[in-house]
């Protein structure tokens, strides 16, 4: 996981700890070299606190010798010329302590308190990190000038002012430099399209020549003291709806050196009476906004991913309703079509064919088409049962059933189980000799199955028995007198013999063989 910290390891490793040091070593003379008010006064803001918080947080503890020795070489190199001999030896080694103790203090309390997450991540986490900030600072800050007085680099009467200095400089340049080196770890380089690199560029540009134009350009005199400082705040607000903490951290850091560089050469509304009290303002200035606009960027930033989170979360629950909604859909036609289907033959049942009469019969009578009907009953199909009992009596009515709907070839014929064993078969606009047709082919298909019937008296196989009749739906009332009409054909080729198709109208029976 990222940022987790890790148990001591029992021999630390050096590569990462030497970077570290070198890092801080660097950051160190950064801030001497650039953040310093040419006033008698320390660096301005420190960064090399921020980067000691911020390799402990995500490199873990095991980087804690870095920070000694990078804390130790910088200080060393600071204090060295400072005081007579080797005397700066040990209250250069007391700051060092101080700066590790503050960042293992600092990142202490921030994995306790805050997890091993962003700790930048929400509002209430940033507002809780500031504070982390401030005591760490002050606990470090504490430490750093006992050591500084005792090893007399700092006289007695210096003690408060110098205290209060350094505790600022060190709060505020934890806070500054270490939210943007965090966010800049958790937020990543930016991936923005064109549209939000220009409003990016014009942004900063704004940022940079609005505060130039507070703190470098602008001398304010005794009448033209306005609150222009108050302009940033907006920028601020800009960044924060817009863009992603880390970009508040950004300009929230150009904003700061804008700032520094304009009071240095006398600019800006922040130049007191002495160095002492411009750095104690400009310092307060810059500590308030950094804590106001990284806990608005916090929050934004925070709104914007439950904003996300709910909509990734809508996107899922319609994605599963689609899916579900399309089962259902599925299953509701599975149960439609096997509502219509009869489960022993594989054919359409009573119920679909009386659907099926009722649509045709209707057809029928609007187009003036004559409706052909078969009615077919097995024969001596009891006789069957009785001798090879009823799961071999189902197969052979399914296979009846399957070779009479192979026989019948329009899309719009119907083959349906009518009764027990009786099978109808339903021809829309089909008359007598079309009947007949259907009628042969279907004899003939039952007889090619060659199934033996030894309980039979008409032949040694299974044979069917078929009352045919067509009408025309315009000339008849009701569709019941169809079935009637090849219901009585069918007892009329039962009395015949059996084995045969017998059509209503037509006294010649086509018996089968
Ligand atoms: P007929 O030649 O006069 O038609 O003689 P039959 O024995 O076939 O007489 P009938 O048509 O009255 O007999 C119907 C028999 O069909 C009764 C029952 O044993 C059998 N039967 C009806 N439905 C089923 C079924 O689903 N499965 C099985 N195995 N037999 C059925
Ligand atoms: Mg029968
Ligand atoms: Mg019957």
């Amino acid at each position: 996981m990222r940022g987790t910290l890790t148990r001591p390891p029992a021999v630390p490793d050096w590569l990462p700890n030497v970077l570290v040091a070198l890092l801080y070593c660097a950051a160190a003379w950064l801030g001497d070299r650039f953040l310093m008010l040419e006033l008698g006064m320390d660096a301005v803001l420190w960064p090399q606190p921020a980067l000691a918080l911020a390799a402990l947080l995500l490199r873990g503890w095991r980087v804690w010798p870095g920070v000694l020795l990078g804390a130790l070489l910088a200080e060393g190199w600071r204090w060295s010329g400072q005081a007579p001999g080797l005397n700066w030896l040990l209250p250069a080694l007391g700051i060092a302590t101080g700066m590790l103790v503050q960042a293992l203090a600092g990142a202490w309390l921030v994995r306790r308190h805050l997890g091993a997450g962003n700790p930048l991540g929400s509002f209430g986490h940033c507002l809780l990190f500031c504070l982390i900030v401030a005591a760490s600072a002050l606990l470090g800050t504490l430490i750093a000038i006992a050591s500084a007085y005792l090893g007399q680099l700092v006289p007695q009467k210096m003690l408060l002012a110098q205290g209060c200095l350094w505790w600022l400089c060190n709060a505020s340049g934890t806070l500054l430099f270490g939210s943007l080196l965090l966010n800049l770890y958790y937020h990543g380089w930016p991936s923005l399209g064109r549209e939000a690199w220009y409003e990016m560029i014009a942004y900063f540009g704004t940022v940079a020549l609005l505060t130039a134009s507070i703190f470098i350009w602008w001398h304010p005199t005794m009448d033209t003291t306005y609150p222009l400082d108050m302009l940033v705040l907006p920028l601020v607000a800009w960044a924060a709806f817009r863009f992603s903490p880390r970009e508040v951290a950004l300009a929230l850091l150009l904003i700061t050196m804008l700032a520094l560089w304009g009071t240095r050469h006398g600019g800006g509304p922040y130049l007191g009476f002495s160095a002492y009290s411009t750095l104690i303002i400009l310092q307060t200035y810059i500590g308030i906004l950094a804590v106001v606009a990284l806990c608005v960027a916090a929050l934004m930033s925070e709104q914007r991913h439950i904003k996300q989170e709910l909509g990734r979360q809508q996107e899922q629950l319609e994605q599963q309703v689609r899916i579900r909604t399309l089962a259902l859909e599925q299953s509701h036609a599975e149960v439609l079509a096997l509502s219509r289907v009869d489960s022993v033959t594989g054919i359409a049942n009573r119920r679909c064919f009386e659907e099926s009469l009722d649509g045709e019969w209707r057809r029928a009578r609007r187009l003036g088409a004559p409706l052909g009907m078969l009615m077919i009953d097995i024969d001596y199909f009891k006789l069957y049962n009785d001798h090879y009992g009823h799961v071999s009596g189902d197969y052979c009515l399914r296979e009846v059933a399957q070779a009479i709907r192979g026989s019948v070839r329009r899309p719009q014929d119907l083959v349906a189980r009518y009764g027990g064993e009786e099978i109808i078969c339903l021809l829309p606009d089909t008359g007598a000799d079309g009947v007949a047709v259907v009628g042969e082919a279907v004899l003939e298909a039952v007889r090619e199955l060659q199934l033996p019937h030894a309980g039979s008296s008409v032949a040694s196989i299974v044979t069917i028995s078929i009352g045919g009749a067509t009408v025309h739906p315009r000339e008849v009332v009701d569709s019941r007198q169809l079935i009637e009409a090849a219901d009585r054909e069918l007892y009329r080729a039962k009395q015949q013999g059996r084995n045969r198709l017998v059509i209503a109208g037509r006294d010649e029976a086509t018996a089968g063989r």
